[in-house]
């Protein structure tokens, strides 16, 4: 049987997104690695099956109910993590919506869907970021991995402008933070997924055509899996990337490579 390693022993960790798809499987191996981890999502009742989970397979964590969207709960819940262990040294902000319900072309997108979608992705990771950063600062440096996208850099997001730019906001401000907190010992990467098999893919999944459109490019020939990308967000916040700064680490079975 494969061990666990240990990167994590004695790390206290925040994960927001942490009850659903890739932030759950960032939680979980984060937890198995050794970290006490905080966990940050809107719903309460996914985030305790999460925390079973972990707890079932003796690791320790936190469950911390918060809508990033809204600063004053993010600040609260990372606060109650740091103030239960002493510190914080990995956060992990990963938590975000992609409504394709509401998201559009520009000229016909509602103002109430881009603020949304900003809030959520954009404004919440700048929050979680922030409050996360206050206290790796204030204790030994460490790590924070913001989760990206394609649609950030490249047009291939079709109708999804608000999205598009609030991944795109989220690689501007990780390169940013990651000049600003390089010389007080803090490495601020990114982790830029491809097309993953979470519940936020469902609407795809659902339409046969638009699933055929998004996946022909794929050139491992099928979606990603949660605990892929959890394994380069674990590897981007552990020492072994020691020399990563500002790093945005593509995990999209070969999208980009064509
Ligand atoms: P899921 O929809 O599976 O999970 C999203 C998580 O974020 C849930 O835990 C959800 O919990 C939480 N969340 C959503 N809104 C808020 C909020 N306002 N406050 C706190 N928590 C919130 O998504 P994925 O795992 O697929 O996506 C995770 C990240 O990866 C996102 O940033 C996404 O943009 C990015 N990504 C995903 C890709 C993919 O193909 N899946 C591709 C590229 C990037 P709750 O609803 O209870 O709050």
């Amino acid at each position: 049987m494969r061990e666990i390693p240990d990167r994590f022993a004695g790390k206290r960790a925040i994960v927001t997104g942490a009850s659903r798809g890739i932030g759950r499987a960032v939680a979980e191996r984060m937890a198995a690695e050794g970290a006490r981890v905080g966990l940050i999502a809107r719903g309460r009742s996914d985030l305790e099956d999460v925390a079973s989970v972990i707890r079932g397979r003796g690791g320790e964590c936190l469950v911390l109910p918060a809508d990033c969207a809204i600063e004053t709960e993010v600040e609260a819940a990372i606060d109650t993590a740091a103030a239960t262990w002493g510190g914080l040294d990995v956060v992990v902000s990963n938590a975000g919506i992609e409504p394709a319900d509401l998201d559009a072309r520009a000229h016909e997108l509602a103002a109430s869907a881009w603020e949304l979608v900003i809030a959520t992705n954009l404004s919440g990771q700048f929050f979680a970021s922030k409050h996360g950063l206050r206290h790796l600062v204030a204790g030994d440096g460490g790590s924070l991995v913001c989760i990206g996208s394609h649609c950030g850099s490249l047009g291939i997001c079709i109708n999804e402008t608000a999205y598009s730019a609030s991944k795109g906001g989220v690689l501007g401000m990780m390169r940013v933070m990651a000049a600003d907190y390089a010389r007080s010992g803090i490495r601020v990467n990114m982790v830029i997924p491809g097309v993953i098999d979470t519940p936020m893919n469902g609407y795809l999944k659902a339409d046969p055509e638009l699933f055929r459109h998004v996946t022909e490019p794929i050139l491992a020939g099928r979606l990603g899996t949660p605990d892929e990308v959890a394994a380069g967000v674990l590897w981007l916040a552990s020492d072994d990337a020691s020399y990563c700064i500002g790093t945005a680490l593509v995990i999209d079975g070969g999208v980009a490579a064509v």
